[in-house]
């Protein structure tokens, strides 16, 4: 299927000006970090797949696994861009939120895509997530507007010292009072570091004290240890003490990081790590190496293969209309759990208007294009499962043409059947 297609974008990454300070120069090498391991554990150990048998008493709601999220990393607005590789002016940023509207991407919060990955919560299918780096004033005074405009939930990736009188907060950083304006207005705040800079053992760092005097050295060993704790922990204590706010997603600077950076933070209580690796999210995507998309002036390319990556038509380009599963009177309903491996699934399409005669297809997942029946004068279309389901889960897709437009409604159910019918029968097997 071409949802489950990941197709790596080589992103060239942004190592630039993401300092409020010049005399903060990184060395802006590229990190040998590999792409996602697929093994990797989860901060927290939270499994990656709700088992719909594991809690008879409490259960998990049914999520869509299918459902794709692009992650959204920008630093500085202005109208003049001097530094393409981190700033956007705003007319484009604002451009690009109206983009994701008409495109029928979701914006969602990181709470809730990871509240999906958990699987506890569902989400639309295709999403977007808005990340803002560092801690920029343009971030409150220009972008959170232009979000509030749209009702765009957004997350702030903030290093501690990077805050407005902090040791490399100079005169364009963000305050510790506008951060709290917008943990009062829901704004996610969240972790980059305490000083922004490499966090691997053995690179040049910068120290500097808050008297303004900074000296660069290479730490390793236990001054090496005690630097990058306060950068991996001190940094997430910071931020909840000085805003009473849980902190629990830690976006590494650069993206630059290693087993060991990766084990202090899961240890640290993170519960995602993030890089500027552009990729769209999958359920099964690593909890420790989110990528997301560095938009940057210079790049506009960037922002319209994201959007692409989720956002492709399954046929020949031609726009698909998205109907909500709810407005069909779905059967199973969205997030229902069939008691049967064998489900009636039905689904009312009159709310999509007039259909074209022949037009109405359904998709089950594990089954492909099936054989149902469209009732045109009730608008109904239904079938009986006749072989059993496998899956935990069930994902149905009905597409539809209505006026020359192609209509799709997609829904999930899960399937656990009643144990009086899952106890198997000896009769079932024919051989011993
Ligand atoms: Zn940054």
């Amino acid at each position: 299927m071409i949802r489950f297609a990941i197709v790596p974008l080589l992103l060239s990454l942004s190592f630039s000006m993401c300092k409020k300070h010049e005399t903060v120069s990184p060395n802006p090498q590229p990190s040998a970090t590999s792409s996602p391991t697929p093994d990797a554990t989860t901060a927290g150990g939270s499994p990656g797949v709700p088992s719909v048998a594991a809690s008879p008493k409490k259960k998990k709601p049914v999520v869509d696994q299918t459902a794709q999220v692009i992650i959204f990393c920008y630093h500085r607005l202005v109208d003049k861009v001097r530094y393409p590789g981190t700033e956007i002016t705003p007319a484009a940023f604002e451009a690009q939120m109206k983009e994701l509207k008409d495109r029928g991407i979701t914006v969602i919060s990181m709470q809730d895509l990871l509240a999906w990955k958990r699987g506890e919560k569902n989400i639309p299918p295709r999403c977007a997530v808005i990340s803002f780096d560092d801690g920029w004033k343009s971030q409150y005074e220009v972008a959170w507007p232009i979000l509030k405009k749209y009702g765009y939930p957004v997350t702030m990736f903030i290093y501690t010292e990077g805050v407005r009188g902090g040791a490399l907060g100079g005169g364009e950083a963000i305050t510790w009072e506008q951060l709290a304006d917008m943990r009062d207005n829901g704004v996610d705040i969240e972790a980059h570091s305490a000083t922004h800079q490499d966090l691997r053992e053995g690179h040049n760092i910068m120290l500097a004290s808050t008297g303004g005097k900074r000296t660069r050295a290479k730490l390793t060993g236990p001054q090496y240890e005690q630097w990058v704790q306060n950068e991996v922990v001190g940094c997430k204590q910071l931020l909840e003490q000085r805003l009473g706010i849980k902190v629990n997603c830690f976006a590494v600077p650069f993206g630059n990081y290693n087993e060991h950076v990766k084990e202090l933070a899961r240890n640290a209580g993170y519960e995602a790590m993030f890089t500027v690796y552009g990729q769209p999210i999958t359920f099964t995507s690593a909890m420790d190496s989110i990528g997301r998309y560095a938009i940057e002036a210079n790049k506009p390319k960037v922002f319209e293969d994201a959007v692409k990556m989720i956002g492709a038509p399954t046929s020949g380009g031609a726009p698909v209309a998205e109907v909500g599963a709810a407005d069909l009177a779905t059967q199973p309903a969205d997030g229902e759990t069939a008691r049967t491996a064998l489900p009636l699934i039905k689904a009312n399409l009159s709310a999509i208007g007039q259909i074209e005669p022949g037009s109405v297809q359904m998709r089950v997942s594990g089954l492909g294009v099936v054989p149902a029946t469209y009732d045109p004068k009730t608008g109904t279309i239904s079938y009986q499962v006749t072989q059993k389901l496998r899956e935990k889960s069930c994902s149905v897709f009905v597409t539809a043409k209505s006026q020359g437009k192609k209509v799709e409604a997609h829904w999930t159910f899960g399937i656990e059947e009643s144990p009086a019918r899952a106890v198997p029968t000896a009769a079932q097997t024919p051989k011993k």
